[in-house]
């Protein structure tokens, strides 16, 4: 299909449009799911006539880890009303008709210019790489604040679109968790909306509240109210004072009938009855079942997490483009036999100025990019990111000279100094080295293939050892 639109400023071929030297991507509610050669066009307009669909396409653009793609400016033409907090805060516009596309030249345009603007260095911690993303999104489209949506989709009722559209549903306690990192360093304040209580075992917000006995724990009980007759003194559940012929109600221990609450009798409380296991109680318990693990917990155990509406610090609002700094970031010096950047630094000069002073003498400089290990902690949990990190320190001690050192650049980049040993031993060292941590990984988390990617280099006699380190990890991770 081939057309000219509006005043022809829209030339439209083969679901790609192009108005004002911008490409744009028509995506049809029946295309295919994929989205891999997409990169290349300006902008991209979703057919959101299908709600399932539109949802699909922004969740795979929103959360890639590319920002390519997730910065894509997304646009959506035939929109239904619906609720559904991705598709309402994760697109950039709706159109009505492929003519209001010169009405979207100026917001791209605009996108374009902040991501420029952009800082890219490669995340130190998995919160950051998320955390980065959202701060990017929110620059580039204006954005200050990160609200709590309803949602039924969420296992703990709330969503956060543009934390939460990296993590599959059943995980959105993660995105609390990512929240309160942030929050913790000051890069977001919080203000209070609402509370949820989530499961102690899988932090899940699904739950099913039940009174039940305090015997066997079931809910299957009757309640009823608890009569005291005043003349006798008789006090007794009040089906013992009813007869199955009229509403009349009588004393079982003195057979008188009962006439006015308040005058003879009174109703001071009510009785529980178990029937299951017969018991008769006042008090019942009240439990939780987790429905995504089954749980039963008592209620008191729950975990209550306050959900905020988040406003951007100073500190988060710069850190688009000037970098996420953390206070906290001192794995390297918990790892034994690790040294940490600044000292490495300083040794790497000495080493240089001892190469320097004799020719025959060198050094080798390696840097190993763990491409996916995120993707790795998002599955290991936080808590173990320093034990994975130990293994690999140990793997890499076990193949190099104890003179040589080992430097944890961030927890996906560590870099060695291999001293007097040919450029082609160390190669092979690298290579072995490699193999193993691959292998380490494969084996004990469910055949993850991990991507190592790394680069071995004779240490500069007259470049810095600084520009030389950075320059290789610069190219390491943009080739990636
Ligand atoms: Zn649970
Ligand atoms: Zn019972
Ligand atoms: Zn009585």
């Amino acid at each position: 299909m081939d057309k000219t639109l509006a005043n022809n400023k829209v030339e439209f071929h083969d679901n790609i449009l192009t108005c004002f030297g911008k490409t744009f991507f028509y995506f049809e509610s029946f295309s295919s799911l994929k989205i891999d050669d997409l990169e290349k066009y300006d902008a991209i307009i979703i057919d959101a006539r299908d709600v399932e669909f539109t949802r699909i396409i922004i969740k795979k653009f929103r959360s890639h880890s590319n920002m390519e793609f997730y910065l894509k400016p997304l646009f959506l033409i035939n929109n239904k009303v619906t609720d559904d907090p991705y598709i309402k805060e994760l697109a950039d516009g709706i159109i009505m008709s492929f003519d209001q596309i010169p009405e979207t030249i100026n917001d791209i345009n605009q996108i374009y210019m902040k991501i420029t603007r952009l800082e890219s260095s490669p995340s130190s911690s998995f919160e950051i790489q998320v955390f980065k993303k959202a701060l990017n999104f929110m620059f580039t489209r204006e954005i200050n604040t990160l609200k709590p949506i309803t949602d039924i989709n969420s296992t703990i009722g709330y969503c956060y679109p543009l934390i939460s559209v990296n993590f599959e549903a059943f995980e959105e306690a993660k995105v609390i968790e990512i929240l309160e990192w942030a929050e913790k360093e000051h890069l977001i304040w919080p203000d209070f909306q609402d509370r949820v209580y989530l499961c102690s075992n899988c932090k899940g917000g699904h739950l099913s509240f039940r009174e039940i006995c305090p015997n066997c724990d079931s809910a299957n009980m009757r309640s009823e109210d608890l009569v005291h007759h005043f003349p006798c003194g008789y006090i007794g559940a009040i089906s013992d004072f009813k007869n199955n012929i009229d509403t009349v109600l009588t004393c079982p221990k003195c057979s008188k009938n009962l006439r006015h609450i308040g005058v003879d009798y009174d109703k001071p409380s009510i009785i529980n009855h178990c029937q299951n296991c017969n018991d008769v109680f006042q008090d019942y318990l009240v439990k939780a079942k987790c429905i995504q693990c089954k749980t039963d917990t008592d209620v008191q155990f729950l975990i209550s997490k306050d959900i905020n509406l988040y406003k951007l610090t100073k500190k988060g609002r710069n850190s688009a483009v000037g970098g996420i700094y953390t206070s906290d970031y001192e794995l390297n010096h918990e790892i034994v036999g690790t040294l940490d950047f600044k000292t490495f630094s300083t040794m790497m000069h000495y080493e240089q100025e001892r190469t320097k002073a004799n020719v025959t003498l060198s050094s080798n400089l390696v840097v190993f990019y763990f491409e996916n290990i995120f993707d790795l902690y998002k599955i290991v949990s936080k808590s173990k990111e320093k034990s994975l990190l130990t293994e690999f320190v140990t793997i890499i001690r076990d193949n190099i000279t104890p003179a040589d050192f080992i430097c944890i650049n961030n927890p996906s980049i560590i870099s060695i100094c291999i001293n007097d040993v040919a450029f082609e031993n160390a190669s092979l060292m690298v290579l072995k080295i490699t193999d193993m941590i691959e292998e380490l990984v494969r084996d004990n988390f469910e055949k993850f293939e991990i991507l190592v990617v790394s680069q071995v280099a004779l240490l500069s006699k007259s470049q810095s050892f600084d520009k030389q380190i950075q320059s290789i990890i610069k190219e390491l991770v943009e080739k990636t």
